[in-house]
């Protein structure tokens, strides 16, 4: 008797826990994977389309070349689960599973700030990333705003990434001088779990006079008067918003019952919901964890030593939230952030470099999950 493991969802949390289950029980376990997408793009590879560094194609990861023993991708959209029967619809058939995994991610609600659509641009998604690759080598320089909408949000040194970057390109453009960058978020400081990385983040700001707005509430954008509108009743002017924008649980999940309080809960060690043989794990839970790729890598490490332990017996270990990330300077700079969110009485994200070391080693995390992943050579 084979189980039957049908992960939704091909992102990190979907791409690591069937790479292990591949590994571990290539006969015990026929397990489908189901993504809408054809290919896989590391969320980080949205800077590298945004300026215009790297292809769409270039930093695509097929699908269709995962050869995995017990592994049948699917390329469908998800329409509906039942977590009580553990069925899911998709666009191309049903499918019920006897362990069912939701890694399905977060999406975006670009219509929660009033004037974003209208006035502003973002790089959160694929293809805000590719409408900034068009627009940027036009930009004639101005003031750029990098403002997080709401939280909790993906990757949260990204924005203060995006600010050392777009410094970079300005620069490199001959431009910069035109206008000033500034970061607005509703953090103290850039990362704040990480004394030393938030002030490493402000010395480069100070040396590149990017502005760190912290503590602070968009509350919209006006697009005629081109200012930014914040909840102490202050605007910011703006000649390019670039806006991380409210997220939430994909639609189908909303509609499923899973989530409660806008995501998906689960116990803590185990990564369990409250329905039987259904997990979930990554962007799409609220664990309490920061929404990473290394966190959700992580977090499928757990489910899928539930789902060995529940076919060979053992034990599995508990979720520790931790992960390893990178972050750019600029310049290609890089540092190393190890975060441990439940090892010690409060979250702690040390930094290491920036060094040669580590940007070597962000180039390395990629090589090696395509690789593992997807077969590929480099
Ligand atoms: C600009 C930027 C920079 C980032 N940098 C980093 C970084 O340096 N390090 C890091 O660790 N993280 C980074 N992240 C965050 C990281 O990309 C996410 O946290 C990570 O992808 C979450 O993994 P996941 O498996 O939980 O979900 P995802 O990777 O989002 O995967 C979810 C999958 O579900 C699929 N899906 C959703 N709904 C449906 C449906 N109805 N039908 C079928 N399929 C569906 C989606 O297509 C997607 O492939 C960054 C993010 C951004 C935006």
């Amino acid at each position: 008797m084979t189980t039957n493991v049908v992960v939704l969802g091909a992102g990190f949390g979907g791409l690591e826990l069937t790479t292990i289950l591949s590994e571990q029980l290539p006969s015990d376990v026929e397990v489908t994977l189901i993504d809408k997408n054809d290919a896989f793009i590391f969320g980080f590879a949205k800077f590298d389309i945004m300026f215009g560094w790297k292809t769409r194609e270039q930093v695509s990861s097929y699908y269709r070349d995962i050869l995995k023993p017990g592994v049948t991708f699917k390329q469908e959209t998800i329409t509906s689960i039942d977590p009580e029967s553990r069925r899911v619809v998709t666009s191309g058939g049903t499918y019920d599973a006897d362990i069912l995994v939701v890694a399905l991610g977060a999406e975006y609600d670009f219509e929660a700030t009033p004037g974003f659509v209208e006035g502003g641009m973002e790089f959160y998604s694929v293809d805000g990333a590719a409408r900034l690759r068009e627009f940027l080598p036009a930009f004639p320089g101005g003031d750029v705003v990098i403002a997080v909408l709401s939280e909790p949000f993906k990757c949260p040194p990204a924005p203060c990434e995006a600010g050392m970057l777009m410094h970079q390109f300005l620069t490199q453009r001959g431009i910069r001088h035109k206008g000033s960058i500034k970061v607005i978020s509703p953090f103290g400081r850039p990362i704040p779990p990480s004394p030393d990385g938030s002030k490493a983040i402000l010395d480069r700001f100070a040396e590149c006079g990017i502005e760190f707005a912290g503590q602070q509430k968009v509350v919209g954008i006006d697009p005629v008067r081109k200012v930014v509108e914040l909840a102490d009743g202050a605007t910011v002017p703006y000649d390019l918003f670039l806006g991380v924008p409210k997220h939430r649980v994909p639609a189908v999940v909303d509609a499923s019952g899973l989530a409660e309080g806008g995501w998906i809960p689960v116990e803590r060690p185990t990564l369990a919901t409250k329905f039987a043989n259904v997990y979930a794990l990554g962007d799409v839970t609220s664990v309490g964890t920061p929404k990473a790729g290394v966190v959700s890598e992580n977090a499928a490490k757990v489910v899928a030593a539930e789902i060995i332990a529940s076919v060979k017996g053992g034990d599995a270990p508990r979720y520790q939230g931790n992960g390893t990330c990178y972050v750019e300077f600029g310049n290609d700079i890089v540092a190393r952030l190890d975060a441990d969110f439940f090892g010690g009485p409060s979250p702690v994200a040390p930094l290491t470099g920036p060094n040669e070391q580590t940007t070597a080693d962000k180039k390395q995390f990629s090589i090696d999950r395509r690789r593992r992943w997807f077969g590929y050579a480099e």
